[in-house]
């Protein structure tokens, strides 16, 4: 059987514990034997994360930009035991965020729908993905406890006083202590998340909802409404229409209502806070986080990383580290692959790559529908207690995948 020929390189990123133990498989079973591709690889273990100071996962963030598509293992965010156990030099920062911060773009969440899994929502038929805003707002807020009696102000002195007057506002006349706040965003964030949701919409062929709170903060979410409809009028209007999908705008109360009775099949651009809450519920709500796909997407659309939105399943490391059997999912480990190996198609025009992920996801998708699960599976389905280990899941579904892929090259 000959390889599929890949021309341009991906960016493969390794991370840890019980993840990195499924993606030495995922990548020995169902990518080496089938592609002739140029993978460039970043080690970004917590160990090798430590002894480069971190500068391998800036290093990798580059090569992401610079090669369009970055496929990535989940890897440990560093805490103080992790410090502890690891012997850090220091407590070293997430690299979800590192990269987010280099190259600039929005998270889209999205459930992988199997038939036999329950959904808590009988009539959730399709997937629907989150676009969380993953910027300011309540994450970088000023909030502190008010002690006793006295004003609350906030204030906006320019740098520049001759463009724009100082101003103040009184917001509250504390009689009693209390608890005050202060956040805020910036146009340039928004217009960016702006592009990357009408992108990843005409990418997903999806209709496009925003929710904010409008009616309530008019200036704060105002300004997002207003930016999307900009953004929507005066660049993707047309290509929405010619592709028979919508944009709208939702109050965020609404928009839950909505979610809840729709089929899916959309896109819902949440600001930060909203984001955060929503996408764990709607995992959830649509099974387990082992089937939670999750992509980094820039303004631009040209360039994506992918991920499973899980982490790196700590719990059932420790059980391997023993010897002991684990039953991890590796699908949304596998999709991860998939969903990069997909944009490297799209930007390559490359069919025989492209027909090679959709194939690759519809047989994990066939291989659970045959009743082949791992346990937090088998926990939502009516095959109760028939699950495999994470080897054996792997290895039958390395043979399911096989015979499909003989049928056909
Ligand atoms: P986690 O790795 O997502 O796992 C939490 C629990 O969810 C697991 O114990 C397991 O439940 C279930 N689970 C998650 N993925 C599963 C899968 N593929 N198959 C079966 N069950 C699965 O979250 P965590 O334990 O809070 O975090 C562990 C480490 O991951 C932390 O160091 C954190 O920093 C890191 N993290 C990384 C990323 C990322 O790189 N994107 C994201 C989140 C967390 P049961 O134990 O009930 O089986
Ligand atoms: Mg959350």
């Amino acid at each position: 059987m000959k390889k599929i020929k890949v021309n341009n390189p991906i960016v493969e990123i390794d991370g840890d514990e019980m993840a990195r133990v499924i993606w030495k498989y995922i990548k020995k079973y169902f990518i080496i034997p089938y592609l002739d591709i140029k993978i460039i690889y970043f080690d970004l273990g917590i160990e090798n994360r430590n002894i480069t100071n971190d500068k391998i996962t800036v290093e990798a963030a580059y090569a992401i930009k610079k090669y369009n598509v970055g496929i990535k293992c989940a890897t440990i965010t560093p805490d103080e035991n992790r410090v502890k156990e690891f012997y850090l030099k220091k407590m070293w920062k997430s690299p979800n965020g590192t990269i987010r911060n280099i190259i600039n773009g929005t998270v889209f969440r999205e459930p992988i729908i199997v038939k036999n899994i329950y959904r808590s929502i009988k009539n959730w038929k399709n997937p629907i993905c989150i676009a969380r805003h993953a910027y300011a707002d309540q994450y970088q807020a000023t909030d502190f406890i008010v002690k006793g009696k006295g004003k609350l102000y906030i204030s906006f002195i320019p740098d520049d006083n001759k463009k724009n007057k100082p101003i103040k506002f009184e917001i509250y006349h504390f009689m009693d202590p209390g608890i005050a706040m202060g956040m805020y965003n910036t146009d340039k964030s928004i217009y960016g998340f702006a592009r990357s949701c009408f992108n990843y919409s005409i990418y997903k062929k999806w209709p496009l909802f925003l929710s904010t709170k409008n009616t309530i903060l008019k200036a704060y979410d105002g300004r997002f409404k207003n930016i999307f409809q900009e953004i929507y009028n005066n660049e993707f209007k047309s290509k929405f229409e010619n592709l028979q999908i919508t944009y709208e705008h939702r109050l965020i109360d609404d928009m839950i209502a909505k979610a809840i009775k729709s089929n899916g099949k959309f896109i819902w651009a949440c600001k930060n806070y909203d984001g955060d809450v929503l996408s764990d519920c709607i995992a959830q709500g649509f099974g387990s986080l082992g089937m939670m796909t999750s992509v980094l997407l820039t303004p631009d659309g040209k360039t994506l990383e992918s991920e499973a939105a899980h982490g790196t399943i700590t719990r059932h490391y420790r059980l391997y580290q023993k010897g002991k059997e684990t039953s991890t999912n590796p699908i949304a480990s596998i999709f991860s692959w998939t969903r990069g190996l997909k944009h490297r198609a799209i930007l390559d025009k490359n069919i025989d790559l492209k027909f090679f992920s959709e194939k690759m996801e519809k047989a994990c998708i066939d291989f659970i529908e045959s009743g082949k699960m791992t346990k937090d599976l088998v926990q939502q389905s009516n095959e109760k207690n028939k699950y495999l280990s994470t080897k054996t899941f792997l290895k039958e579904l390395k043979i399911f995948f096989d015979k499909k892929m003989n049928k056909k090259i």
